[in-house]
């Protein structure tokens, strides 16, 4: 039975109600002070049906820091670059099982990142679009953009200067690939897209349009567009699933069963092929980084859905 409109509202105040309960559990990203001062108190949740339908509680249309999730839009964009052919010789496809600004495995495997979510593997990719793109930034913004169908979608420069100014840990992530032979334009033109990118605000509803591509086979229910080939919208989706939530990911599945992308932001975005796109934002965020109350949204919405990939 296909589940109807009064269905999914039902669901998401279900979801909201139950993944509001954690809220006061974790502890927002501190690293820089504009993360650092969000009010924690917020959950917002949009979910988009392949077929064009939408449903929305709670925060659902207040900008957040997108951070992480921006990685997928430009390994996106990396595998439709000029430099395509290259992506997966300079970046690996396996869960790295550490934390996702380790430097611990970049160093012992020769400066191959395990993946392209960890940031090691994001700065390769956004070395891709920097060497490939005159503009690398606003090729990652258009690229939102028309995913997202929203022109509105901005970049945060409050936060981006932040980043750069609290970014050692990426810059020497940078470096390290540098000296590794895994990284061609300039570090600080590469660090300077990458912080941008993190920057990027959207909405909830704003990113689960934006992934509605990856549950629909490549192609945009809302504009018509095919944006990418339906293999690859099914091999950005494997990547969610084995990569998508750092050293979390093996629970996520556990619990939820969904590919997904979290950002420290506290958004998750979340692809169930064939059926939804979905976004979730609360800020706190658990030990590892992912939003605790997203998770348990996404955990209720797949218990009650009956959906995931299993
Ligand atoms: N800006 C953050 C960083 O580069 C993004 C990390 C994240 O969202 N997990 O460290």
């Amino acid at each position: 039975m296909p589940l109807t409109d009064r269905d999914l509202s039902t669901i998401l105040d279900d979801c909201a109600r139950e993944a509001r309960k954690e809220i006061g559990k974790g502890h927002v990203a501190d690293y820089i002070p504009a993360l650092a001062r969000i009010n924690p108190d917020q959950f917002g949740m949009a979910v988009c049906g392949v077929d064009g339908r939408e449903w929305v509680v709670g925060d659902s249309d207040s900008s957040f820091s997108i951070q992480s999730i921006s990685k997928v839009f430009t390994l996106a964009l990396a595998l439709q670059s000029p430099g395509a052919s290259g992506v997966w010789d300079r970046v690996g496809r396996e869960p790295s099982g550490n934390a996702f600004n380790s430097l611990v495995q970049l160093e012992s495997e020769q400066g191959l990142p395990r993946n392209p979510f960890i940031n090691a593997g994001a700065i390769v990719i956004t070395d891709v679009i920097t060497t490939h793109f005159v503009s690398p930034v606003l090729q990652i913004l258009g690229l939102v953009r028309r995913y997202a169908d929203c022109e509105d979608i901005y970049i945060d420069e409050e936060v981006a200067r932040s980043e750069e100014e609290s970014g050692h840990r990426n810059a020497a992530i940078a470096h390290l690939l540098k000296s590794q032979g895994n990284l061609v334009a300039d570090v600080d033109d590469v660090l300077a897209a990458y912080y941008r990118q993190c920057s990027i605000a959207m909405t909830c509803r704003d990113v689960a349009r934006a992934f509605l591509p990856l549950a629909a086979g490549g192609r945009h229910p809302l504009t018509g567009e095919t944006l990418m080939p339906a293999l690859r919208a099914k091999r950005i989706n494997s990547l969610l699933l084995t990569c998508g939530l750092y050293d979390g990911v093996g629970n996520f599945a556990f619990r939820v069963g969904i590919p997904a992308k979290s950002g420290v932001g506290g958004g998750i975005a979340a692809v169930i092929p064939g059926h939804f796109a979905i976004c979730v934002w609360s800020p706190e965020l658990d030990e590892l980084g992912n939003s605790l109350a997203g998770t348990r949204a996404l955990e209720i919405f797949a218990q009650e859905t009956n959906l995931s990939v299993f």
